[in-house]
């Protein structure tokens, strides 16, 4: 056994042990003896431009250049910035506690589990949907809320390899006040 002391990872793959990017996607699609866990979203990522520059939207105040923060703005919704919507598949714990001092607190963010491949940054958002019985987003799409990402952390396991990402985002009360306004409006 004197090889494996030079080498950090045994070679040998017995196929008992988990493998947690296929355990994933099992939990997130489901799979011939699981029911799919994961819920449909948005990820929401700010455009920039060919500089890595974002995108500044018109509503932006041309004193303060801060976004209007007194109406909805149908282009950049508040956030100041252009940006585009790509659909994804989360898991959410929606029960996040610590302890603080011996008493129980809640979080004041929630935490999101999302595939390994997935690009995400700080600056992205992500966007719960309204969703039918089955799962499926209700067309046109409705926007219920939004979470500001504060951190991705990428969960690594075998060999070191990214295993599946994790999201800590907060909830935006804002902007829920406004979709409830423009999802009563236009639907
Ligand atoms: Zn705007």
């Amino acid at each position: 056994m004197a090889g494996n002391i030079r080498n950090p990872y045994r070679t040998s793959n017995s196929g008992i042990e988990l493998d947690l990017r296929s355990e994933m996607e099992d939990l997130l699609y489901g799979s011939s003896g699981e029911i799919a866990k994961g819920k449909k979203g948005l990820l929401r990522r700010m455009r920039a431009d060919s500089s890595g520059d974002l995108l500044r939207c018109p509503c932006r105040d041309t004193a303060t250049d801060e976004p209007d923060q007194d109406f909805f703005c149908r282009y950049c919704h508040g956030h100041g910035y252009f940006w585009d919507e790509y659909e994804i598949v989360y898991y959410k714990n929606d029960d996040s506690f610590r302890k603080v001092e011996g008493r129980v607190q809640e979080y004041e963010s929630d935490m999101f589990f999302l595939e390994y491949s997935l690009d995400v940054s700080p600056s992205d958002f992500i966007i719960e949907i309204v969703l039918d019985n089955d799962g499926t987003p209700v067309q046109p799409v409705q926007r219920l809320k939004v979470y500001d990402i504060i951190s991705a952390d990428q969960f690594r396991a075998d060999y070191g390899r990214v295993e599946f990402l994790q999201i800590r985002a907060k909830l935006q009360r804002k902007w829920s006040v406004w979709y409830e306004v423009t999802n009563r409006q236009y639907n």
